[in-house]
C-alpha cells in the first residue's frame, strides 16, 4: 500500500512551495487509496513553535488537506534517535567522533588555505580503541558520524529520472550532535522506516540530501521508498519564489478572499496539468488523473494573474447557495451579515449576490461589493465623484428623475430603465449622465453590473434616499480637498 509523508518545519507558516508538496503527496495518496501522514519535523527546538505548528495544521485545513495519520512530533522521539544511532555505532555504520567544531574548522582552513577540498578526515575513526573507550569514560562529547562506505549509489527519481552520484563526495556526515539532537538525515529516515513510507515526494532542494539517506536506510537494512523531487516554484521573475514576490504563506491566500477549490486548483497546476482545458477541476476529477509520471522537470512559474482567473471563474460557476456559504464570514467580518439573510431575505440576497459575483475576483471584492445593498454605511469612492456627480445640471435632474421613480407601479429594471430614458430624452441629454450619476449615489462607486437590475434589488426607498444625498455627497471630496 502507497504511504507518504508531508513533514514540514514548524519555524515558519506554511508556504506556497510546501503545500504544493503537500497537495502531490495527498493527491498520490488518494489516487492509489494509500495513506497520507503528517509529521512536524521540530527537531530544532530554537526555532520551531507550537504556534507555527497550529497555522501549518490550520492552512492544510483551509485547502482540504486531511491526513490520516499523525500529526507525529518529531521533538517526541529524541530517545528514538539517540538509540537507531547507537545501534549503527554498535553494527560498525557509524562512529563516535569528538573532533570538536574549533577543531575541525581549524583543519578546514588549513587544507582549505593550500587549496585542498575538505571533508571530515576520519581522525576518530581511527582513534585506537582505548583511547576511544577513555574518552567516552570521561564523558568527552562525542557526535555520531556515519561512515559512508566506498562505491556509489544510483536511484530513479521519479521526475528527475536517474541519478548517481560517487561516495568519495560524500562526508561522513553527523547522524547525532554532540549535545545528543539529532541531525535531519538521521531523524528523516528513522521515521520514514518506521512510518513504512513507500515513496518520499519533495522539493528539489532535497535531492542532494537524497543519496545519504539511501546509504542510511541501507545500513538500517530497510528497504529504500521511492523518491520523486518536484521543481522549484519560481517567481514571474524566474527567480526561486520569495517574500519579494509579495506574502507566500498559505493563509494569506485565505485573507485575501480566494476559495480554497481555486487555490487548489492553482497549486496542482504548478507543475501538472489533470486535464487539456483551462478550467476548474473538481478535486475528485483530480485524484483520479494524478500521476507522478506526469509531473514537468521544469520550474513552474507563480502567476497570480491565474489565480486570480481561476477563483473569478469560481466564483461565478459555483452555485450561489455555496458561495454565500464561504462569503458569510466576510460579512460578518463587515458586519453585514443578519441570519435573515438566510431565511427572510433569503430569495433577494441570493439575487443579489448572483448580480454582483460578476465583477468580483476574490471574496474581499465581492464583499465590498455587497455593502451598499446591505448596509447604509458604504464609502463612496471620491473619485468616482469627481468624474460622475459634479455637473450642475444634475441638481435640476436628479429631483425630477425622483418624482419619476416615484410614479412608477412597479419599481422594476425595465420600468426603471424605461423612465430614465425618457426622461433623458426629454431633456435632450444622454442617458449616461444620469446613470453614472445614480451609479456613484446608490453604491459609491463608477462601475456595477447592470444598474437597473442594482437599482431595482435596492428598492424604490433607498434608491429615493440616495439620491437626495447629492449634496452632502459632493462634500466629501471638499471635506477631502481641505483636510489634504
Ligand atoms: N522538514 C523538511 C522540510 O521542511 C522536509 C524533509 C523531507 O521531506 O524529507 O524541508
Amino acid at each position: 500500500m502507497v504511504r507518504v509523508r508531508f513533514a514540514p518545519s514548524p519555524t515558519g507558516h506554511l508556504h506556497v512551495g510546501a503545500l504544493r508538496t503537500a497537495l502531490f503527496n495527498w493527491l498520490f495518496a488518494r489516487h492509489h487509496k494509500g495513506k497520507f501522514i503528517l509529521r512536524i519535523e521540530d527537531t530544532d527546538v530554537a526555532r520551531s513553535s507550537e504556534e507555527m505548528s497550529r497555522s501549518i495544521l490550520e492552512a492544510l485545513r483551509w485547502v482540504g488537506l486531511d491526513w490520516d495519520e499523525g500529526p507525529i512530533y518529531q521533538s517526541h522521539r529524541f530517545e528514538i534517535y539517540r538509540r537507531a544511532a547507537r545501534e549503527l555505532v554498535e553494527r560498525g555504520k557509524a562512529y563516535y567522533c569528538f573532533c570538536s567544531p574549533g577543531e575541525i574548522e581549524e583543519r578546514r582552513t588549513r587544507a582549505q588555505a593550500s587549496g585542498e577540498h575538505w571533508k571530515y578526515d576520519r581522525r576518530c575513526l581511527n582513534l585506537d580503541e582505548n583511547e576511544r573507550q577513555r574518552l567516552l569514560e570521561r564523558r568527552v562529547p562525542a557526535a555520531i558520524r556515519f561512515l559512508v562506505p566506498e562505491g556509489r549509489t544510483e536511484f530513479t527519481d521519479l521526475v528527475h529520472g536517474s541519478i548517481s552520484v560517487e561516495h568519495k563526495n560524500i562526508e561522513d556526515f553527523v547522524l547525532l550532535r554532540s549535545d545528543g539532537f539529532p541531525t535531519y538525515h538521521l531523524s528523516v529516515v528513522v521515521d520514514d522506516i518506521d512510518t513504512g513510507i513507500t515513496h518520499v515526494i519533495r522539493g528539489d532542494d532535497h535531492i542532494s540530501n537524497t543519496p545519504k539517506q539511501i546509504l542510511l536506510y541501507q545500513a538500517f537494512g530497510k528497504p529504500v521508498p521511492q523518491f520523486a523531487h518536484l521543481p522549484l516554484i519560481l517567481g514571474p521573475d524566474r527567480k526561486k519564489l520569495s517574500k519579494r514576490h509579495g506574502d507566500t504563506s498559505v493563509l494569506s491566500f485565505r485573507d485575501r478572499g480566494y476559495l480554497p477549490l481555486a487555490f487548489f486548483n492553482f497549486m496542482a497546476q504548478l507543475s501538472w496539468s489533470p486535464g487539456r482545458e483551462e478550467r476548474i477541476y473538481t478535486v475528485e476529477e483530480m485524484v483520479r488523473e494524478f500521476s507522478l509520471e506526469k509531473v514537468s522537470k521544469g520550474s513552474p512559474i507563480f502567476d497570480l494573474k491565474k489565480l486570480e482567473w481561476l477563483n473569478s471563474r469560481l466564483i461565478n460557476e459555483m452555485p450561489v447557495t455555496e458561495l454565500i456559504f464561504h462569503l458569510r464570514p466576510w460579512l460578518e467580518k463587515d458586519g453585514l451579515w443578519s441570519e435573515e439573510l438566510l431565511s427572510g431575505r433569503k430569495e433577494w440576497f441570493e439575487k443579489v449576490v448572483d448580480l454582483t459575483r460578476t465583477r468580483s475576483r476574490t471574496l474581499l471584492d465581492l464583499s465590498a461589493a455587497l455593502a451598499p445593498f446591505l448596509s447604509d454605511n458604504f464609502s463612496y469612492d471620491p473619485e468616482a465623484i469627481k468624474k460622475y456627480l459634479l455637473d450642475d445640471q444634475l441638481d435640476r435632474l436628479l429631483p425630477v428623475l425622483k418624482e419619476d421613480f416615484l410614479s412608477l407601479e412597479h419599481f422594476t429594471a425595465p420600468e426603471i430603465e424605461k423612465v430614465l430614458r425618457e426622461r433623458a430624452e426629454k431633456e435632450g441629454m444622454k442617458a449616461a449622465l444620469l446613470i453614472h450619476a445614480l451609479r456613484v449615489l446608490v453604491l459609491g462607486r463608477s462601475v456595477s453590473p447592470g444598474i437597473f437590475e442594482v437599482l431595482e434589488l435596492i428598492g424604490r426607498e433607498k434608491t429615493l434616499r440616495r439620491i437626495e444625498k447629492l449634496v452632502e455627497v459632493r462634500n466629501i471630496i471638499k471635506e477631502k480637498e481641505d483636510q489634504g
